[in-house]
């Protein structure tokens, strides 16, 4: 079936409603984007496939998280091909509203705040980001709930599962921050949406994918490896039990003279709070997350990997 485009929530709300009568379905994917889609985006569209009987993807570049107006401006737009690429992964639906329909008042007055956890790695550099992420996401997690269109629930007790259809979101490991915050907001206040976390993808190389690296030159995009590098070492040494050793990886990074490196440290996968000093003297043991974040070139760029062992 072709990838439907719609751009008003009442749109959305019928046309995500009419597919799950319409496929008897038991299940409803969201899969958030602001557009510019590579392959990162294609593996969460295609999880969601996988994993629910209607799929909707939105593309929506949210202007409350952009402190900086010339960033905002500068984020590249190409509907077409994002269109494209959904259809190929089999997404029914694609939600793309313009900015009044998501804020026809202006900007919000009441909004989701991400609290300490926002304000740390990310949030010191960008303040308010989360923010408006938050907000924007709480906004397509509602947008997205399936069956809000259907004249009577009870059409639903037909379908395979019965009762009301299952509803999942999904977000890229590669936004580690992001989606500690994002299942926080979830939990605390009672979304009613299960969070499914996508490995991060990466090129042949390691470089993990994102819409930013497009404005690395080849010189910068060389430099940039030294970041997948640094943490690769660090999820080997996790493996093999050996201490982390993070200022050896550090050491490596900072030798690289066209990165600036912002952070790089070892942190609770949910909470983002530095794991105690010891744990990287002696040889790890655990579960760990690896976060790194570096300006190459013009570009700010963040990775990270799990460390396990
Ligand atoms: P964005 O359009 O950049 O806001 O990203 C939309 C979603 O795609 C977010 O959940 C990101 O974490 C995810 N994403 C971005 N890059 C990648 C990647 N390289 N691998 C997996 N997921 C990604």
């Amino acid at each position: 079936m072709p990838t439907q485009l719609v751009t008003t929530a009442a749109e959305l709300r019928e046309a995500s409603a009419r597919l799950l009568v319409q496929k008897a379905g038991s299940s409803q994917g969201l899969v958030p984007t602001m557009g510019a889609l590579h392959e990162g985006h294609a593996r969460l569209a295609r999880t969601a496939v996988e994993q629910n009987d209607v799929v909707v993807a939105s593309i929506f570049v949210n202007p409350l998280q952009f402190g900086d107006t010339v960033d905002l401006d500068r984020y590249p737009r190409m509907l077409d091909a994002d269109l494209a690429l959904l259809e190929e992964q089999g997404v029914d639906l694609v939600f793309a509203p313009p900015v009044e329909e998501v804020y026809p008042g202006g900007e919000p007055l009441v909004r989701v705040t991400a609290g300490s956890l926002g304000e740390k790695w990310e949030g010191a550099s960008r303040p308010g980001h989360f923010d408006g992420a938050l907000t924007v996401v709480a906004k397509l997690l509602h947008y997205g709930i399936p069956g809000s269109g259907l004249p009577a629930t009870g059409a639903f007790v037909s379908g395979r599962g019965g009762g009301l259809p299952a509803y999942r979101a999904y977000f890229g490991q590669k936004d580690a921050q992001q989606l500690a915050l994002v299942r926080r907001m979830v939990s605390d206040l009672n979304f009613p949406v299960e969070i499914v976390a996508v490995p991060t993808v990466r090129s042949a190389d390691g470089l993990a994918l994102s819409s930013r690296n497009r404005f690395l030159s080849a010189e910068e995009r060389e430099a940039a490896l030294v970041l997948s590098r640094a943490l690769r070492l660090l999820a080997e040494r996790a493996t093999a039990h050996q201490p982390l050793d993070l200022e050896s990886a550090q050491a490596m990074v900072e030798s690289q003279p066209l990165v600036g490196l912002d952070y790089f440290d070892v942190v609770d996968p949910r909470t983002l709070e530095p794991l105690a000093e010891n744990c990287r003297k002696v040889p790890f043991r655990g579960e760990g997350l690896a976060i790194i974040a570096a300006k190459v070139g013009p570009v700010r760029l963040i990775d990270n990997v799990p460390l396990s062992s």
